[in-house]
């Protein structure tokens, strides 16, 4: 199968890097400094200027799927604890759970919003459960007043995974800003601000930001810029613990510090392209994203439109009919009660998560990202029109 010639390929996802980052690591690179030294701790500590809270400790790693682990570490989950997540994600959101011998117990979505019910979260709490992990699927914020009231009733942890939520509001609150024990981001190429590869885990939990700083670089008491730049000899260390190697690099904060700089503004012209599509589509056979609460700010790092029972195609068809019309798509997510890993782990059948298995066989995601010109978004627009009309 190829796409009509003539036409560029427009690909699902395009990260934006501006002369300002490509400039910024060339200095990295002349500096002599390459791995992590000032240029993280410089993202660390605008990272917690741009949420606003001086009460936050802004950690960074080389992967969300890394902060999502230091956090549950950090909170001492370990075998015999269940951690409550959504279906609906990625693998990495449960994955960690599982590097630490603990049990993941996957509950269904509200097909409202395609993020965890929370109904059935507190349905699914039983004397093993230690944590909760919402996933602001998409860039639309879980309600998260309502899971922390969950977790008080019931005294668990809450690490949210906000790989896709940035920036996003709720009431007009900063996610990473709640009170929740941890809150982590990806910048992974695809998403809404990138450093190539990185994360970033937030807390204002000293003993675990204290923790988390030790375990992302092998459990060293020091690390090695902290000694380089020290006045006297300082070549000592302690082990303290089996750490991991989960360190950002300076070449990475240096992409980081830039591409946050624009975060706002990136997020305008994706909140742009996804009122486009929304008006474009009003009236065709689909369902369009939920939307925010009025006055809150919805990141859009997915467009995930589900196709109506009238739209006469089925999902996969539709999306190499867009293919053939030169325009990459994707799905988020096929749950995680498909992979053969869980499924057979949890012994989970498709009709126990009837919401996430229904949304993911009409879900397509379109192409949303900064790079695309207004001529990109009609293009897709026409050929979502004509795919529909046959
Ligand atoms: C991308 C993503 C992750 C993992 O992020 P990395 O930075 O690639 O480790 C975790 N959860 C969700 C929902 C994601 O989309």
């Amino acid at each position: 199968m190829s796409h009509a010639p003539g036409q560029p390929f427009l690909p699902f996802a395009l990260p934006e890097i501006g002369e300002d980052e490509i400039v910024e690591v060339i200095d990295t690179l002349r500096s002599g400094w390459i791995t992590t030294g000032p240029k993280a701790r410089r993202f660390e500590a605008d990272f917690t200027a741009f949420l606003g809270d001086p009460s936050l400790q802004s950690i960074a790693v080389n992967s969300a799927t890394a902060g999502l682990h230091l956090a549950l570490e950090g909170l001492g989950i370990g075998p015999g604890d269940e951690v409550i997540t959504t279906t609906h994600t990625f693998t990495a959101t449960a994955e960690v759970v599982r590097y630490l011998g603990a049990d993941v117990k996957l509950v269904d979505i509200d097909p409202a919003t395609l993020c965890i019910d929370l109904a059935q979260v507190e349905a699914a709490i039983g004397p093993r459960t230690k944590a909760i992990m919402p996933v602001h699927y998409a860039g639309l914020a879980v309600d998260m007043p309502a899971v922390l009231a969950i977790a008080g009733r019931h005294g668990l942890k809450v690490v949210e995974d906000a790989a896709h939520a940035l920036p996003t509001t709720r009431g007009g609150q900063l996610v990473g800003t709640f009170e929740s024990d941890a809150t982590v981001f990806s910048f992974y190429a695809n998403k809404t601000m990138t450093t190539g590869e990185g994360g970033m885990l937030v807390t204002r939990d000293e003993a675990l930001a204290r923790r988390a700083r030790i375990m992302r670089l092998h459990g060293m008491s020091r690390d090695a810029f902290d000694r380089f730049t020290a006045t006297v000899p300082s070549w000592y260390y302690e082990i303290v613990a089996p750490g991991f190697k989960y360190n950002l690099t300076d070449i990475a904060a240096a992409l980081g510090l830039h591409q946050l700089k624009r975060a706002q503004g990136f997020q305008q012209r994706r909140a742009q392209i996804a009122a486009q599509y929304d008006a474009a589509f009003a009236g065709l056979p689909l369902v369009t994203p939920p939307q925010p609460a009025a006055g809150d700010q919805h990141a859009w790092h997915l467009y995930a439109l589900r196709l109506g029972d009238e739209a006469g195609i089925e999902r996969d068809r539709f999306i190499e009919a867009l293919f053939e019309r030169g325009i990459g798509c994707s799905v988020h997510y096929i749950p995680l009660h498909l992979h053969p890993y869980w499924r057979d782990r949890y012994g989970l059948q498709p009709g126990q998560f009837p919401h996430s298995q229904q949304a993911y066989e009409r879900l397509v995601s379109l192409p949303i990202y900064t790079r695309m010109d207004d001529a990109d978004v009609e293009r897709v627009v026409q050929a979502v029109r004509a795919v529909l009309r046959g």
